[in-house]
């Protein structure tokens, strides 16, 4: 039977994606030997890492004065990294769900991090709009896309201070205006490839301006002047991205795949507003995540969940049972989810309401 994969991280990848990595393993770039064995100090892995930078500027259109990187350590080290690379003394967080309510903890441990407004008393299923960011913080930080909750803040917003934001989950779904942001970090295994890795794109005059000693392998300059081969990069990751870019560049770029997104996910926001046995969690049309789209059953038909969850994995759905912290489901429609896979789930919510 067909499976279709709405798993929320490590995630779906492009059929491209896997057979030009299978290819890779068994002889990468002609040289004989697998991408598992090669020097990153080779000719033909160094070719590969400055091809995935140069499709992250070309996808992206990131303007000059930033830079790309990549890194071990996965998004939440970057939690870390950026107030220890970029506060001296406050920074501003806007508390949208469970990744940035980490990433202030971490925030904490470096100088004032000052929430600005949170969503956590209504289980974070709105992004808050009215707020003030203190003039005098080093930077704003945000989580355009709330995996686990299923909200996302889709437009650029336009601060006073360095705007940083965690797109761990929904990079390359939707054009951004990268002048707008100081930073923007994510781990690979979302949109881009298997886990094993974060990216950092950094506005390079931001960096330098804290008193406090970097070590080495936490300090972004150090990783820009290494090129991202300070130490051993996650080579099979960085090959993994290159194709996965490289098969979003052939289909037409960000907004041609944008236009794809936003079509998987009207026909499931659609279904589960009509369907009597689900109910959405998140309210506003404009919160509503792209990517993770989150339900659960109606009240009267809560008793269903889990004959629900039984009778979608028979039809082949995996990975929609929601996070740990929610229940509920959760479809996660990533860049590499085709259609037919939201066409699958709707039938067998159509279904199974029916039976019901
Ligand atoms: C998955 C996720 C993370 C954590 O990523 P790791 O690579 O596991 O550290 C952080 N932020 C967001 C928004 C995520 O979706």
């Amino acid at each position: 039977m067909k499976k279709h994969n709405f798993y929320a991280g490590p995630s779906i990848l492009p059929q491209y994606t896997l057979d030009k990595t299978i290819e890779g393993i068994k002889d990468f770039a002609g040289t004989g030997l697998s991408i598992l064995e090669i020097s990153h100090r080779s000719k033909e892995f160094v070719a590969c890492m400055n091809d995935t930078i140069s499709l992250f500027k070309e996808l992206l259109e990131i303007p000059s004065g930033y830079q790309v990187i990549f890194l071990g350590g996965g998004a939440s080290l970057q939690f870390a990294m950026v107030p220890m690379n970029l506060m001296n003394k406050k920074a501003a967080y806007l508390n949208t769900g469970e990744w940035a309510s980490k990433a202030l903890k971490e925030a904490k441990l470096f100088g004032e991090a000052v929430e600005v407004a949170s969503s956590k008393e209504k289980m974070f299923n709105y992004i808050p709009k009215n707020y003030t960011i203190p003039a005098d913080a080093e930077y704003f930080h945000i989580t355009t896309n709330n995996t686990i909750y299923g909200t996302e803040l889709k437009k650029d917003l336009d601060v006073k201070i360095p705007l940083v934001a965690d797109m761990s989950s929904d990079i390359f779904s939707r054009p951004i205006d990268v002048s707008k942001y100081s930073l923007i970090y994510g781990g690979a295994q979302k949109n881009l490839a298997p886990a094993g890795m974060a990216f950092v794109i950094i506005k390079e005059d931001i960096l330098g301006k804290v008193t406090r000693p970097i070590p080495s392998m936490l300090d972004y300059r150090v990783h820009i002047k290494g090129e991202s081969m300070f130490n051993t990069p996650p080579v099979f990751t960085v090959f993994a991205a290159q194709q996965t870019l490289t098969w979003l560049k052939n289909l037409g770029g960000i907004k041609a795949i944008q236009k794809k997104n936003i079509e998987k996910a009207k026909i499931l926001y659609d279904e589960i507003d009509r369907n009597k046995l689900f109910v959405t969690t998140i309210n506003d049309p404009e919160d509503r995540s792209l990517m993770n789209i989150c339900f659960v059953m109606a009240p009267a038909y809560k008793d269903l969940e889990k004959p629900f969850a039984d009778f979608a994995r028979s039809k082949g759905m995996l990975g929609i049972e929601g996070h740990r912290l929610t229940g509920g489901f959760r479809a996660s429609t990533y860049n590499a989810l085709p259609k037919e896979s939201v066409e699958a789930l709707v039938s067998a919510m159509k279904e199974f309401e029916s039976d019901n």
